[in-house]
């Protein structure tokens, strides 16, 4: 058996019923389902409520419409994605291309967490060619531990039931990017690309880079490195990266 494959969990649909609320937070409207819907969709049907919040619309991403009424278009589209998903979605209140690395940002997400009080929350990776997936990256993480501070004020109580943060594969964000948890979504793909193609720059013809085939693509490769027919694959920090054993697996 291949080491990555003796040191690398495999989590599988079937993990019984819970009380798992995930919250996937990206930069732009699309990130979000594009990266992580099939394993909300997977959740979904295990009966876990999943929350998507998109920091900004991405409304500058049209090259052909003006921003206003591409954030228009991208709002519609992304709420028939998640309706697609079985998920609620929240939009933050930032632009596209300005979503900050600051202490507003930071205050703005955690008072999300919050309020949706998540088991599990997915974000950006922390490097890439995208400054708004850098900056959700960092902001998330602060957040995370700010939202569970009972001094830190946001109008909320403290939320501490964040269980892991992990980070999804984008093909922007790919610099040092390790797969590392691999979820089994071989029977939600179905529904990731129902609701991935709402989005018309998803479907093509907004901008070159071919997103249904890379993603669909991707869950195909990671699926085959984790003997499944489709996975995702996501990064966690370096210092969550640690197993506690008794004995030899
Ligand atoms: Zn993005």
């Amino acid at each position: 058996m291949p080491r990555w494959l003796v040191f690398c969990a495999i989590l599988c649909a079937p993990l019984g019923a819970s009380e798992r609320t995930i919250l996937s937070i990206g930069a732009h409207a699309g990130d979000a389902e594009l990266t992580t819907g099939a394993v909300l969709a997977a959740h979904k049907k295990l009966g876990d409520r999943i929350v998507l919040a998109h920091l900004s619309l991405g409304e500058g991403g049209n090259p052909k419409l003006p921003p206003r009424l591409y954030g228009e278009q991208k709002r519609r589209e992304a709420r028939e994605a998640a309706a697609a998903l079985g998920a609620e979605v929240i939009f933050g209140p930032f632009k596209d291309g300005e979503v900050p690395n600051n202490d507003e940002a930071r205050r703005w997400v955690a008072g999300l967490i919050r309020q949706v009080k998540p088991t599990h929350i997915f974000t950006h990776w922390r490097a890439g060619i995208h400054k708004d997936h850098i900056a959700t990256h960092a902001v998330v993480v602060d957040a995370v531990l700010l939202a569970s501070l009972e001094g830190y004020d946001t109008g909320h109580p403290p939320h501490r039931g964040v269980r892991g943060v992990y980070f999804a594969e984008n093909w922007e964000d790919s610099e040092g990017f390790q797969p590392y948890l691999y979820f089994d979504v071989s029977d939600a793909l179905a529904v990731w690309r129902e609701a991935a193609v709402k989005y018309q720059f998803v479907r093509g013809g907004v901008v070159p880079f071919r997103y249904l085939d890379y993603y669909e693509g991707l869950a195909r490769v990671r699926g085959a490195q984790a003997s499944r027919r489709f996975a995702v694959a996501c990064d966690v920090a370096p210092e969550a990266k640690k197993r506690v054993l008794g004995t030899l697996p």
